[in-house]
């Protein structure tokens, strides 16, 4: 491949050194994208129950000059949809003219799982515990394979689009490794305030491309199941931002007011069963002790009042008011009384702005 990718070591990688000159098509699995262009790739996974081929579509868009290779996936977990809207509206309405380097979009990266709504693949299984994959495995082993090996460990950088599981909805934040410099350098760029540091689950999809030298970046924000616009926006906001921080489009990120690194975070479970009266919203700042919601029995009677443990920040809710003992409630992120003050102010000024978060 002319001008192709050599080594995924990130920034001061070959492709980022190489002149105008050397800058030239892109091989991306047999098609070749010129300079300038874009293309419409499907890649091949294998073949469903009535014999028809299962391919993952990509979009890849090679810049006129040289420049690093950032791959975006959305829908990793098939019922996750606001990265689907982030990929969808930057291929809609972004110009690529100014483009250095080569987008590589995964807009639908769990097909089989997303042709169901469902999390998961059809045998049960979680793409993103399943990296690097087994090009000889179950559908989800070689799913997992040929994401890895055509679209991630090629890359120098990536951002994978995700939504709260299940019943849950999440404030917008990043998960990702922030010991590693040029992911922490990322992140601090993206535009979320709330940074949870961590290296990931054995497997998953971030973790397996940071092992392989190219820094991953978890975008995390709203439920699955719905586009919602102002999650949607802040996501393509951070794509374009970390694309300007590493030098693939023009102008300077557009820096969030305030951006916390957060080491520790802790789940609010349900004591008791019944029906749930959640007494905070997404993104809230909560004292130690406050109620953050109230059970009550069928018949309306209260059986249990849960309180914040420790002072910070709603990261993440249950959107189902019912509970059994154990579910979980809240995910609250730990700040210091500076840290909670000065996010109370910015909460309230984004509130007044945008209203309560989608529920
Ligand atoms: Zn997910």
């Amino acid at each position: 491949m002319t001008g192709g990718k050599a080594s995924s070591a990130g920034a001061g990688s070959p492709e980022d050194r190489a002149s105008p000159e050397d800058w030239g098509p892109l091989d991306f699995d047999g098609h070749r994208v010129e300079p300038g262009e874009s293309a419409e790739v499907r890649l091949r996974v294998g073949e469903s129950y009535v014999a028809e081929e299962v391919s993952v579509p990509v979009t890849v868009v090679r810049g006129q000059r040289p420049g690093p290779r950032l791959f975006l996936t959305a829908s990793v977990h098939g019922d996750e949809l606001n990265g689907v809207g982030v990929i969808r509206d930057l291929l809609n309405d972004q110009e690529w003219d100014g483009l250095a380097g080569t987008l590589v979009a995964v807009p639908v990266a769990n097909v089989p799982a997303f042709l169901n709504q469902d999390r998961r693949l059809p045998d049960r299984r979680d793409l993103n515990r399943s990296f690097p994959g087994n090009a000889r495995g179950s559908l989800t082993a070689r799913l997992a394979h040929v994401l890895f090996s055509k679209v991630i460990a090629p890359s120098d950088f990536g951002i994978d689009l995700h939504t709260g599981g299940g019943e849950r909805t999440n404030y917008p934040q990043l998960r990702c490794d922030l010991g590693d410099e040029r992911t922490r350098d990322m992140a601090r760029v993206f535009g979320c305030t709330f940074l949870v540091a961590g290296t990931g689950p054995d497997r998953s999809l971030r973790r397996t491309a940071l092992k392989k030298g190219v820094p991953t970046l978890v975008y995390e924000a709203g439920s699955p199941r719905r586009f919602e616009r102002p999650f949607i926006e802040k996501g393509k906001t951070g794509v374009l931002n970390v694309m300007r921080h590493l030098g693939m489009l023009p102008g300077r990120p557009e820096l969030p007011p305030l951006v916390f690194e957060i080491d520790s975070t802790r789940w609010v479970r349900a004591r008791a069963g019944g029906i749930l009266d959640l007494k905070v919203e997404l993104g809230q700042p909560v004292r130690k002790g406050q109620e953050i919601s109230l059970n009550t029995n069928p018949f309306g009677r209260e059986r249990s009042a849960l309180k914040a443990p420790l002072s910070g920040v709603v990261l993440g809710l249950t959107r189902l008011p019912l509970v059994h003992p154990g579910d979980a409630v809240c995910h609250l992120a730990k700040l210091d009384r500076e840290q909670l003050a000065a996010w109370r102010e910015v909460w309230a000024a984004e509130r007044a702005v945008t209203g309560p978060p989608p529920s």
